[in-house]
Formats: C-alpha cells, structure tokens, sequence
C-alpha cells in the first residue's frame, strides 16, 4: 500500500466517521507517522509505506474516529508558532487564544507578568519567548497540568516560574499586567460539547460555574490588590460574555475597558486598566 492510499483510507475512515477536521487530521497523523512533511508526502506518495507504519497509521485513525482528540494521539498542539506538549491534564491550546497573547505582546517590555490559570503554560511561555518582558509567573490550581507547564517551558527555553495554588492564593507579589484563560463554559452548557472536549478535556479547565461567570468574579476581587498602579488585567471570554465580563471589570475599578473581537467577529478578550485605589 502506497503512502497516498494510506491518507485516503484514513481520511475517508474519519470523513464516514463524521469526525470533524476528519482531513486535516488524516493529514496530521499521516505525517506524524511518516515524519514527512507535506513536500515530502507529495515527492513519496507512490511509494509503498512499511507495514510497521501502515498499523501505526490505522491505529491512530481507529482511536481519532472514536473521538480522542487528534492532539492527544500526536502529543503536542502548536501555538503562536510554539509546539507545546499536551496531555489529557491540560486544556489543548486553542488558535482562539492567540488573540489575548497577540494583544499583550507590544505591551509587557520590561513588565512583571503573571498567567492565572496557566494550564499548558501556552500563554506564559509564549509571552516569555516572543516578548521581552522582565519577569513572567504563572499559576495553576493543578499539580498535573504544572508538570505539562513546566516541561513545555524547559522545552522552549523559556523562563517562566510557576506556582501551584488557587488563582492568587500563594501568590504575594504584584504586577504591571496579569493575564488568565479562565474555565468560562456555564456548567450545564460543558454536557453539550462535542465529545472530543467534553469526554477527553479536563473539566476544571472548562467549567465556569453555573452562568460561566464565577471565575472572572473571584478573579476580579483578588486581581486588584495584586497590580500595580496603572496595571493592566486581561482574560479571555467567550464569545457572548463581552457585556457581563467588561461590567465586572467596571465594578471593580478598571478603566480603559476594551472588548476585543477574534478572527471569526466575536468578543474573545476583556482588558483594563486600574488606576485609582
Ligand atoms: N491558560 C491555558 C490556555 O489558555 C489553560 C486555560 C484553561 O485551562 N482554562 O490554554
């Protein structure tokens, strides 16, 4: 069996399977399993795979079409350019969350930054690597999720310290700008997921309590005394949380509210600014 009949029989495996992504799955795998890169696949398509690659190939499909997602089998997802390791103990980084890194990055030289809720460390690490800030801190209620972080920082060569705790419970210190992806999915909406998050990602990474909001509330009332005057807290949201979330901030003394909108034209960052105390 040549390489491209491979990629067709698992592309139409996944594709009959109504796996969504089911070909840009089939192609990842394929090129997981090959270690070619797409250049390469169409320079060796006719040629014939070994049988060592063809059963690690089915398998892999068999395993994606009962909905494991793609980047537990592979082990990694790529982020602002990064490829950060994952596991089914942290959230898998998402393209949607590139909007809340992209927004701080001309922001944090030479700031102190911290990273609430940092799972995979994606945003931390990505801020330490691509910006020049003077420190950045993360935290995380999971041991588990800390151990994927930390690795993903020694990985990439980035200087991040991490502390567990809840939110900023063992956090003493402050800073110019403070950043979290909060779980923000309302718990009655987390059932309704597709099975690929709902059955294979960690909760705690998803559910924001009974109106989603119960994470940016108790961030809200514990932010404020850990920023600097003129400090900046930015979270990401989900896509009908802009009004809620940029009231919140309001409440709690942020100025300088802006909603911010993703590729797709929805609300997906909340930040402001704390001057008065
Ligand atoms: N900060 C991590 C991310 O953005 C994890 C977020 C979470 O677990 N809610 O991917």
């Amino acid at each position: 069996m040549t390489w491209r009949e491979l990629l067709m029989e698992g592309k139409n495996i996944l594709t009959a399977g109504k796996i969504e992504d089911a070909e840009p799955d089939a192609w990842l795998l394929l090129e997981y399993v090959s270690q070619m890169d797409r250049a390469r696949f169409f320079l060796r398509q006719q040629e014939n795979a070994p049988e060592e690659n063809i059963r690690q190939y089915r398998d892999l499909i068999r395993q994606r079409g009962s909905h494991i997602p793609v980047q537990h089998l592979t082990g990694t997802q790529e982020f602002m350019g990064l490829e950060f390791l994952v596991s089914p103990d942290v959230l898998v980084p998402r393209q949607d969350t590139e909007l809340l890194v992209e927004k701080l990055l001309p922001l944090i030289q030479g700031k102190k930054v911290l990273d609430i809720c940092t799972g995979s460390g994606c945003i931390a690490i990505a801020l330490a690597k691509l910006g020049v800030p003077k420190l950045v801190e993360a935290t995380d209620l999971s041991e588990k999720a800390l151990e994927i972080a930390g690795r993903n920082a020694e990985k990439l060569g980035a200087d991040v310290a991490f502390y567990q705790g809840d939110l900023l419970e063992n956090i003493s210190a402050k800073y110019d700008i403070i950043v979290s992806n909060p779980p923000y999915i309302a718990s009655e909406v987390v059932g309704g997921l597709m099975p690929e998050v709902r059955k294979h990602e960690p909760l705690m990474a998803l559910d924001g309590g009974a109106d989603g909001l119960v994470l940016y509330r108790r961030l809200l009332e514990q932010v404020p005394s850990h920023l600097e005057q003129g400090g900046i807290f930015a979270v990401e949201i989900g896509y009908d949380q802009g009004k809620a979330v940029s009231e919140l901030f309001r409440k709690h003394g942020f100025e300088r509210i802006e909603c911010c909108k993703d590729l797709c034209g929805n609300d997906r960052v909340v930040m402001g600014s704390l001057n008065e105390r």
